[in-house]
């Protein structure tokens, strides 16, 4: 996992909330379910550890103090009374084996606090859904799940029903953009934003998995696309050897966007361009065993001179 993902730390735009959850802790006894939701890439999973380790800590003050025992633990993976369950390594669903394991883990003693934190909770497939609706409904002993959700309309009702629901917001533009300007290089945070419709965590993962250079690239060659100035066959290829067509099409989209605001584009070229790109993510999700190439060169071609 990424090490900002996985620090505890309060991100600069989450102060408004943990100014929530604080006064909901200090409130009594922290729910047994806690639904932590609002758009990815923007600190929710890494909020629900802040607040386990609020929970667990056994120094003063409402926050997790960094320095008792239970802190120490906590950062160095390895506290008891602590689960993140997740989806494994490249895998989209988190299996009834780990909420199996949740469950006996969490019910072996009644009195001692315990918090899982349970990211991208949607991803819950429907038996292990069911297993961890019983232990909601059920609750043994002093455990408190917080869910993390980008869709929380994808779990089931009864799940939702029975979890304290908390809204978490996305930054605003300039706050994420001096945040990511200290994480990534400078150059290259706002692309990496708009390549993440503006959620800073998702855009710093995004840098790292593809490496600076291969994103400027595509920045670079999508915008010489769009001028005219680059073969579309080439350009096509360059897209395909990424093998990420959900950035591609957002490189499109952003570098489409960047021609409207500078007002330098024909209006209809650029409007049929971009229901072009919309059309064109429409077929990437939802028809299985697409052909990329003949996908991106249609795109490329279509696209080419947008700008001219
Ligand atoms: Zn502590």
């Amino acid at each position: 996992m990424n090490a900002v993902v996985a620090g505890t730390g309060l991100l600069p735009w989450q102060e408004g909330t943990w100014s929530r959850i604080e006064a909901m802790l200090e409130a009594g006894r922290p729910p047994h379910g806690l639904l932590l939701h609002g758009p990815g890439g923007i600190g929710k999973r890494r909020l629900g550890a802040r607040i386990a380790g609020a929970i667990l800590c056994g120094g003063p003050g409402s926050g997790p103090c960094g320095a008792c025992r239970s802190c120490h633990l906590l950062g160095a993976g390895s506290h008891p009374d602590f689960l993140r369950i997740e989806p494994g390594e490249g895998e989209a669903v988190i299996p009834i084996g780990s909420v199996r394991n949740l469950i006996d883990r969490f019910t072996l003693t009644a009195e001692r606090a315990r918090v899982a934190v349970i990211a991208p909770a949607e991803a819950m497939n429907q038996a292990a859904a069911n297993a961890f609706l019983k232990t909601l409904e059920e609750p043994a002993g002093n455990a408190t799940f917080i869910l993390a959700s980008d869709a929380p309309g994808r779990l089931p009702a009864t799940v939702r029903s029975r979890c304290r629901k908390m809204a978490v917001p996305a930054p605003a533009r300039g706050e994420a953009l001096a945040w990511l300007e200290t994480k990534a290089n400078p150059a290259l945070a706002r692309h990496l934003l708009d390549l993440s419709d503006g959620s800073p965590l998702a855009a710093l993962e995004l840098g790292e998995r593809h490496g600076e250079e291969a994103l400027a690239a595509l920045r670079a060659d999508t915008a010489a696309l769009l001028d005219g100035a680059a073969d579309p066959i080439e350009v096509a290829g360059g897209w395909r050897k990424l093998g990420d067509g959900g950035l591609v099409l957002s490189a499109l989209f952003a570098a489409l966007r960047n021609l409207a605001r500078r007002g330098v584009a024909d209006p209809d070229r650029l409007y049929a361009a971009v229901d072009d790109v919309v059309d064109t993510r429409r077929q990437w999700l939802e028809v299985p065993g697409l052909n990329e190439q003949l996908l991106y060169e249609g795109l490329a071609l279509r696209c080419a001179g947008t700008a001219a």
